[in-house]
């Protein structure tokens, strides 16, 4: 007999959101991490020097903070070690080495619209507008992120029957390069709006992605963005500690690579070693859909045809380079002082510079003169470093695979040094060698190394095509985080609504609350 409710394959942030959603409904619950640390892609290592503190991974923490669950979950994992740093007034900074200050993004969205103003008062007061649009959709738009994704047809017939739901449907089917150039005229607000859509990795010409910015830039004014003290990895620390207190196990070093099923139902794991062991109510996935179900399950574990689904699930095919430095002092931008109070920049030329990018990647090449994301989350957060230094993270998208056959691991030292960073020393006065106290650099190769769900170094858990969105994530029929085995769960970025720090393992775990008759029919289903 078992001696756990609920088993969860993996133990990143949202395998343990989703355990600390169980336990606190009284369910024993049994976290298997592979890795000896928990955290996945929510970490912090001293990979540089002693003393300097860097998130290898995720680290700008905006979209948990909408998560309704995490609502009673904060004051809890703030007992257990949980302190957020909040960004109180100046969030990004997005230098501009042609022309003017460049443009600033506050937690106010006025001060935000006047360094715009100064490129374009046409392009401040539509930025305004989405601003403003937002008070009218925003519970939807929560309620849309940390539910089952609603029925495709759910959003036509919600917005069809008026004129202006109508035209917003139409923009929703625009390429975020289409809407950037539709409703943005200056050049450096253009590759400012488009450089920040890009985040999550859609391609600037992929349709249907333009509904974003009606979340994105809304989002950041209303709620804002946070860096937990310490690191990143501080929220998972915080999370095991939850579970752990409340009576849940995490376990480390422990590699699930089969789920066990039995008539027909998943009933535990099989982990590297051999050992099995079986759960009472539930399996959680939260790994990536590969491991899942193509090396996870036998074929006839699973309905006919259902690995030739998942196999046509798509990573895509781009990845990071990046380099971690450990800084004598943050960079100095030449953009005036108002930039240097940014912690995170993002840095982006022109939208030719950004076509040129997006081109060189569809052709794995190596990109020529990058765009860069830049983060001294040490200007926030003294204590990631000795006192007085700093660190950085810097890295841009590149192709996963190259043409001429050349190895990221190879080559991604000299590309950080002689590419990206002396991309960066056109926009600051101080990034010179001697300001460099240690480096390490992550490309694809080392980030598949460190966590079997960054499969192939992708950074995202699965392109963000309209093909693999809302209904359609991982799969179509599968999107309602249950697999095709009774008893199996799936979270993760793989699922709805995708990749980030937003702990949307609640919504597994609410799902199995439902099915065990442990919580009231959830008002949050449409
Ligand atoms: C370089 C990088 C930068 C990012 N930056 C940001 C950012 O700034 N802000 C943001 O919001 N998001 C960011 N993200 C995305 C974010 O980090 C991820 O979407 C998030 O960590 C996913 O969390 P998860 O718990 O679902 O999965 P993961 O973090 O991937 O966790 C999965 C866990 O499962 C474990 N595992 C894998 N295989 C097995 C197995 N067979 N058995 C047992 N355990 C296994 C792994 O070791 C890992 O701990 C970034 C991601 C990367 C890679």
């Amino acid at each position: 007999m078992s001696d756990y409710d609920v088993i969860i394959a993996g133990g990143g942030h949202n395998g343990l959101i989703c355990a600390a959603k169980l336990v606190r409904e009284g369910l024993k619950v049994l976290v298997l991490e592979r890795n000896d640390w928990v955290g996945g892609g929510v970490l912090t290592r001293e990979l540089t020097l002693p003393g300097f503190k860097h998130d290898p991974f995720g680290s700008s923490h905006v979209w948990i903070h909408l998560n309704p669950d995490f609502q009673w979950l904060k004051p809890e994992l703030e007992k257990h070690g949980l302190k957020y740093i909040w960004s109180e007034d100046h969030i990004t900074g997005h230098p501009n080495k042609y022309e003017g200050q460049g443009i600033i993004v506050y937690k106010d969205v006025d001060k935000t619209c006047d360094t715009i103003a100064e490129y374009s008062k046409a392009d401040a007061r539509r930025y305004r507008e989405i601003y403003e649009e937002f008070g009218e959709i925003k519970d939807g738009v929560i309620k849309g992120m940390f539910s089952p994704p609603a029925p495709p047809s759910y959003l036509y017939q919600a917005l069809e029957t008026t004129p202006e739901g109508m035209k917003r449907l139409r923009d929703y089917q625009l390429s975020s390069r289409q809407f950037t150039l539709e409703n943005f005229e200056n050049d450096h607000v253009r590759a400012f709006i488009l450089g920040w859509a890009m985040a999550p990795q859609h391609l600037p010409d992929q349709l249907g992605t333009a509904a974003g910015f009606y979340v994105m830039i809304p989002s950041i004014h209303y709620y804002g963005q946070a860096i937990p003290e310490g690191g990143s990895g501080m929220l998972s620390v915080a999370l095991r500690r939850y579970v752990e207190a409340n009576g849940g196990t995490v376990r480390t070093g422990a590699t699930v690579r089969k789920f066990i099923t039995d008539n027909g139902a998943c009933r535990g794991v099989r982990l590297e070693d051999g050992d099995e062991i079986l759960a009472r109510q539930a399996v959680v996935s939260a790994l990536d859909p590969f491991q899942t179900f193509l090396t996870g399950f036998e074929d006839d574990e699973l309905p006919s045809g259902f690995k030739d689904t998942v196999s046509n699930f798509s990573f895509g095919d781009i990845t990071i380079a990046r380099v971690h430095y450990a800084l004598n002092e943050a960079p100095d931008f030449k953009n005036g002082a108002d930039m240097n109070k940014t912690a995170f920049q993002r840095i982006f030329g022109t939208v030719a510079d950004i076509d040129r990018q997006y081109q060189e990647i569809a052709a794995r090449q190596i990109p020529s003169d990058p765009f860069l994301w830049t983060a001294a989350w040490t200007t926030m957060d003294p204590t990631r470093a000795p006192d007085g230094k700093h660190t950085l993270i810097m890295d841009t998208f590149v192709p996963v695979d190259l043409a001429n056959g050349e190895d990221w691991e190879a080559i991604g030292p000299n590309y950080c040094r002689e590419v990206l960073l002396k991309q960066l020393q056109n926009y600051t006065t101080n990034m010179t060698e001697d300001n460099i106290l240690g480096e390490y650099v992550e490309t694809g190769p080392s980030l598949a190394r460190a966590n079997l769900c960054f499969h192939r170094g992708v950074t995202t858990g699965g392109e963000r095509t309209l093909s693999q969105m809302g209904a359609f994530r991982p799969f179509p029929n599968y999107a309602n985080y249950r697999g095709p085995v009774k008893g199996l769960y799936l979270t993760g970025p793989s699922c709805h609504p995708g990749g980030g720090i937003c702990g949307m393992g609640t919504i597994a775990a609410g799902e199995i609350l439902r099915d065990l008759g442990a919580v009231d029919e959830d008002d949050f289903d449409f």
